[in-house]
């Protein structure tokens, strides 16, 4: 392991990185969770601005970085109503015409079910100048985490990102859940943990099948991730016994088994793999289908 308690900030490789100006916001992911997840160009934001307002999901290792900075919390957690999202966008216009450097930052990435995105639009509307920097979203990243790939050939050619609730805290109605089950390969939750009931109910009322491989994978690539593996139809009897808290990731789909054989993590402290060939295919990885 790297010394982690070195007592300098982290350094940007180079010195051509893109000089934040005043009046200016940056909105940035900051990743699942881990440090070591974020950008460079997240690194060179932090390094620069006068304000960070950050989400729940931002690891205070992070905000460590930005020493010089003002550092405001705007976290709304799951299931609460967004009332002050609209606050939180004024906000970010009347810092930025302060004349400060303004660092929005969030947790995964800005454009994936945070927000970012009606943020930026205010922003826009307001005259005030953006720059946008993607993170490693916790729906890949944080299921890689947990020794689960997203998409392998030998599961699936598409893969569904889909959020639990929508912005009333309710199961979103305008999806289409017979739709997902019968089109969706591997369907990747966030914000599921509360509707795990409804939404299981509803793909296995659309034919998914009872045993389909779960995974709920809770504040992943943290000191804190742990990871429960289960079926479609014991997903949310598990969930509750689990005692497993948001945030959380839920993986729907073959993809899951998969862990058996890729749980890096539990390798990393000193457990076998428990199944080399978990889709029972009997060939080795790279001769599973042509080229
Ligand atoms: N923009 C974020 C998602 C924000 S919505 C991203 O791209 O990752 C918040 C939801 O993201 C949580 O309810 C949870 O479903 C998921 N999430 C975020 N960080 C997580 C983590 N470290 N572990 C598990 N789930 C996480």
């Amino acid at each position: 392991m790297i010394d982690s308690h070195h007592p300098t900030l982290p350094s940007l490789p180079g010195t051509d990185w893109p000089r934040m100006e005043p009046g200016w916001v940056w909105l940035c992911g900051a990743g699942p969770g881990d440090p070591g997840l974020l950008t460079l160009h997240a690194l060179n934001a932090l390094q620069q601005a006068d304000v960070v307002i950050y989400d729940a999901l931002v690891q205070d290792c992070i905000l460590d970085w930005a020493p010089q900075a003002r550092h405001i919390y705007a976290g709304k957690r799951g299931g609460k109503p967004s009332a002050k999202q609209r606050d939180i966008s004024l906000q970010l216009v009347d810092l930025a015409r302060e004349g400060l450097r303004v660092l929005r930052l969030k947790g995964g990435d800005p454009f994936v079910f945070g927000r970012g995105g009606e943020e930026a639009q205010t922003l826009v509307q307001h005259g005030v100048p953006i720059r946008i920097i993607p993170g490693i979203s916790a729906g890949i990243g944080g299921l890689a985490y947990a020794g689960i790939p997203v998409t392998h050939r030998d599961v699936n050619q598409s893969v569904t990102f889909v959020t639990g609730h929508d912005q009333s805290g309710h199961t979103p109605s305008s999806l289409n859940w017979r739709a997902i089950a019968q089109g969706s390969q591997v369907i990747v939750i966030y914000m599921g943990m509360k509707h795990a009931g409804q939404i299981s109910a509803a793909l296995l009322d659309a034919g998914r099948p009872l045993d389909e491989p779960c995974a709920v994978v809770c504040s992943a690539t943290t000191p804190d991730q742990r990871v429960l593996e289960t079926t479609l139809g014991r997903l949310a009897a598990d969930i509750e016994t689990s005692g497993f808290e948001p945030p959380a990731i839920l993986c729907i789909g073959r993809s899951v088994l998969m862990r058996q054989v890729l749980d890096w993590q539990g390798m990393l402290a000193g457990a076998a793999p428990r199944d080399l060939d978990p889709l029972g295919r009997g060939l080795p990885a790279e001769t599973a289908c042509g080229g």
